[in-house]
């Protein structure tokens, strides 16, 4: 069967009619890498199924929630039972004390949590607190780091914001992007050179541990550990974003990895299981601030929906029902990187390949990546006809070179198998460009 998108190239002009640019959120409108999205009809384990009729293997998984694949049978079947109790009712349940429980004994850190929404309103709402306990202004990120859309920190944020070319968002107040400082990931002089100057005004550094949304880019050596000694010197809280690392990299997400202690951790992504969830928490102390327990205002309508616990629930008690299910994911991620650059040496590329367990990513570049100017070198062209060749024999990257890729446990050696063998292809057209 010819690869066509004819019905979703329909589909995206009447959606444009009503939603801008046709699209809920900017990088699945294909901006990146131009061409028409697929319309998901479906997604079953490790597949996707458009409106077209093409069948992809997925390696986006939803941005990283669909750890287990799709429609997993159990998951499935716990949310259709929890479905017909009813799908909100704004007031407590036994499901959010119970996810609250595996998450602080997955985290150590997190003594206590706060679940949200969105991995955006994670990050919203933990910036307040940590000034709140800090009694200080200002917040440290870095360049190509991406924590959400809001104000404070849609400053040089990768994601979304570098595909599009927007890291600086019109809209958000001077005054508010004023009080963000951004530094450069892997670069030790710069933020202790910017605590030496401003140590005392700066409540927090939030930090991607294991950065996926300038493409992946690894932590130097030791590199986690002198941003925890320098944040501990001044005073200033170290949030650890792992919306994306957490029960990703590991179960106990990058701090477990690499052994560091932060104050506080944002969440999201695989503890819903595919439902809108996010989470923040941390140090009782610092906790303890929010309402109603203290004075730190944060509230949501839907906020610990029992759909969405309900998910999560199921995804972290079936990860957990295997002691080597991480073990196995990462060998299963660390033998298609493997594949993949064996191809690529076939053809001469010299490309980057990162993996943290099971995410992974390859750059355009001769050069080595560890930051946002170094990920920007990256050939976007080369990586357009890339995508576009893998998309075509029914390979489903992340639609940017400013993204990571996912496995999930769905994925079997045939998957990777074909995968390899189309990547093959890809390079190949890549060469002759
Ligand atoms: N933080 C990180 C590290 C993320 O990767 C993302 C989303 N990709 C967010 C925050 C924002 O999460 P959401 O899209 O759920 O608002």
């Amino acid at each position: 069967m010819t690869f066509t998108l004819n019905k979703a190239a329909t589909a995206f002009a009447e959606a444009k009619r009503y939603i801008p640019g046709g699209v809920n959120s900017p990088v699945r409108s294909f901006r990146g890498v131009g061409g028409t999205p697929p319309f998901i009809a479906r997604a079953k384990g490790s597949h996707i199924f458009d409106i077209d009729g093409n069948e992809y293997i997925d390696y986006v998984g939803s941005w990283g929630p669909m750890i287990l694949g799709h429609a997993h049978p159990e998951v499935t079947a716990e949310l259709r039972v929890a479905l017909e109790r009813g799908t909100s009712y704004g007031a407590p349940t036994l499901l959010e004390t119970e996810l609250a429980r595996l998450i602080t004994e997955a985290i150590p850190s997190m003594d206590l949590v706060r679940f949200v929404n969105s991995g955006t309103e994670a990050t919203m709402s933990v910036l307040r607190v940590a000034r709140a306990y800090t009694k200080r202004s200002k917040i440290v990120k870095f360049a190509g780091c991406y924590h959400g859309h809001h104000d404070s920190l849609l400053v040089k944020a990768g994601s979304g914001a570098t595909t599009l070319g927007v890291p600086d968002s019109p809209g958000v107040p001077e005054g508010i992007a004023g009080n963000t400082i951004t530094v450069d990931y892997n670069d030790v002089q710069g933020l202790s050179s910017l605590f030496e100057q401003q140590g005392e005004e700066i409540a927090a550094v939030i930090i991607e541990p294991v950065p996926g949304n300038m493409g992946l880019v690894l932590p130097k050596p030791e590199y986690l550990d002198k941003v925890r000694a320098i944040t501990e010197q001044y005073g200033a809280l170290l949030i650890f974003d792992e919306v994306m690392s957490g029960f990703r990299v590991a179960y106990g997400g990058a701090q477990e990895v690499y052994n560091i202690t932060p104050d506080l951790t944002c969440l999201g992504k695989v503890i819903g299981g595919g439902l809108p969830v996010g989470a923040y928490g941390g140090r009782r102390d610092i906790m303890e601030l929010i309402a109603p327990a203290g004075p730190v205002y944060q509230a949501g309508t839907l906020s610990g929906n029992p759909l969405a616990m309900t998910a999560g629930l199921a995804t972290l008690q079936i990860v957990t029902q295997d002691a080597d299910f991480y073990e196995k994911i990462t060998a299963k991620t660390a033998a298609l990187c493997a594949g993949i650059q064996a191809k690529a040496k076939e053809f001469g590329f010299a490309y980057q390949f990162h993996q943290a367990g099971s995410m992974f990513g390859l750059f355009f570049s001769e050069q080595p990546v560890y930051d946002y100017a170094s990920a920007k070198l990256s050939n976007t062209a080369a990586f357009s006809i890339y995508f576009h060749a893998m998309l075509e024999q029914g390979i489903y990257f992340a639609p940017s070179q400013f993204e990571a890729s996912f496995m999930s446990a769905a994925h079997t050696q045939e998957d990777i198998n074909a995968t390899i063998y189309a990547c093959g292809n890809a390079f190949k057209k890549v060469a002759e460009y």
